[in-house]
C-alpha cells in the first residue's frame, strides 16, 4: 500500500515544470535555470519529509522509500547511471556503520555525460538520511536535508533537459544522494573509497545540506547564503563563485563560518569534507541553525520555497559555469 502511495505521490511531483514565457529570456543558463521553480521543491520536498517516510533513518524502510523515488526519478528522466552501480544504486553494507545502522543503505548516484570532456566529472551532492522515529515521534527533517535532496533533484532536471535540447554540460555531472550523514558522514566517505569516478577525475563537489530556511541573523535580509570552503582549495573556484553570484542571484554570500576560527567547524561538519581531504575543492551550502534543528519541528510548512528555489539557482549558475568554461578549475599550489 505505501509503495502504491509512493508511486502515486511520485506521479504528481513528475509533472513537468510550466514552460517560461519567452520573451524576456537572455541566455540558455537563464533559460534551463528558470525551470528551477519553488513549486516542484515544494512537491518534492513534502514528499521526502512526510511522516510516510518515518524520518529517513539510515537503513530503515522509509530511507528505502526516499531512495525509491530518486532512483525511479532518474529513470524518467534519463539520466545515466555508473557503469560500477547499476541502477543508481551504490550498497554500502550495514557493517561499514559501525553498528550504528539497522541494516545496509544505499548512496543514490545518477550522472550526465560531458559533451567535451566526458573524463571530468562535477559532483553535486546532498545527503538524505535523516534521524527516524523516537519513541512515537517522527523527525521529518525538512530542511535536514529534504531540501538539499529536492535541490538535486530539480538540477538533474534542468541540466538533463538542457542535454536533451542539445545544451548538455562539457564536463560530465554527478548527482549523488549520501546515506548516513547523520551517523558520522559514512556515505560520503564510502564514496571517496569507492569513486564511481576517479577522485582525479573529480573537479569539485557542491555540498546542499540546508538550504530552506532563514536564521535569526537573516530575518530582515532573506536572500542570503552562507558558503563554506569555496577558498580552501581554489582561488579559482572561490572567484567563480562569487562571480556567478553577482551576475545571476544576487544572494548576500556570507563567509562567517568559513572563518577558520570559527567554533562550529562546518567546513568538518558535512559530506563535502571527505572531498576536500581528498583535496577536491568544494563548496558547502547552508542556511545556518536554527531552533527546529534536529527537532520534529523541523517540517515541510517551515520551509521558504522561493528562497529554496533562488538558492538552488546559484548552485545550478556555478555548476553551470564550472561544467562548462574552457579550463578545468585551478587547483591552488599548495
Ligand atoms: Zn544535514
Amino acid at each position: 500500500m505505501q509503495k502504491l502511495i509512493l508511486v502515486l505521490l511520485a506521479l504528481i511531483a513528475f509533472s513537468c515544470a510550466s514552460v517560461q514565457p519567452d520573451g524576456s529570456q537572455k541566455t540558455l543558463e537563464e533559460k534551463y535555470a528558470n525551470q528551477i521553480q519553488a513549486d516542484d521543491l515544494k512537491e518534492h520536498l513534502f514528499l521526502l519529509s512526510s511522516d510516510i517516510l518515518e524520518g529517513r533513518r539510515t537503513g530503515e524502510k522509509g530511507q528505502k522509500m526516499a531512495a525509491n523515488y530518486f532512483t525511479a526519478y532518474y529513470k524518467h528522466l534519463g539520466l545515466l547511471s555508473p557503469q560500477s552501480y547499476p541502477d543508481y544504486t551504490q550498497m554500502i553494507p550495514q557493517e561499514y556503520f559501525d553498528e550504528k545502522s539497522n541494516g545496509p543503505s544505499k548512496n543514490i548516484l545518477a550522472y550526465i555525460e560531458g559533451s567535451e570532456f566526458p573524463n571530468e566529472v562535477i559532483v553535486i551532492s546532498a545527503h538524505y538520511d535523516h534521524l527516524g522515529i523516537k519513541g512515537s515521534e517522527v523527525y521529518n527533517g525538512a530542511d535536514d536535508n529534504a531540501s538539499g535532496s529536492s535541490a538535486i533533484l530539480e538540477l538533474a532536471e534542468s541540466f538533463q533537459l538542457a542535454k536533451k535540447q542539445g545544451h548538455g554540460p562539457k564536463r560530465s555531472i554527478l548527482f549523488l544522494h549520501f546515506t548516513g550523514e547523520e551517523l558520522g558522514l559514512y556515505g560520503s566517505k564510502f564514496y571517496v573509497e569507492h569513486p564511481a569516478f576517479s577522485l582525479d577525475s573529480t573537479v569539485v563537489d557542491l555540498n546542499i545540506d540546508m538550504v530552506g530556511r532563514v536564521d535569526d541573523k537573516h530575518s530582515e535580509e532573506r536572500e542570503y547564503i552562507y558558503l563554506i570552503g569555496s577558498d580552501r582549495l581554489s582561488q579559482d573556484l572561490h572567484k567563480l563563485s562569487k562571480e556567478t553570484n553577482k551576475k545571476y542571484t544576487n544572494l548576500t554570500l556570507d563567509y562567517t563560518y568559513n572563518d577558520k576560527k570559527d567554533p562550529n567547524n562546518y567546513y568538518q561538519r558535512s559530506d563535502h569534507y571527505n572531498f576536500a581531504y581528498h583535496n577536491i575543492p568544494v563548496i558547502f551550502y547552508f542556511n545556518g541553525s536554527h531552533s527546529d534543528y534536529h527537532r520534529v519541528t523541523d517540517t515541510a510548512d517551515k520551509i521558504d520555497y522561493d528562497l529554496l528555489a533562488l538558492r538552488t539557482k546559484l548552485i545550478f549558475y556555478t555548476a553551470w559555469e564550472i561544467a562548462n568554461r574552457d579550463e578545468r578549475l585551478i587547483l591552488d599550489k599548495n
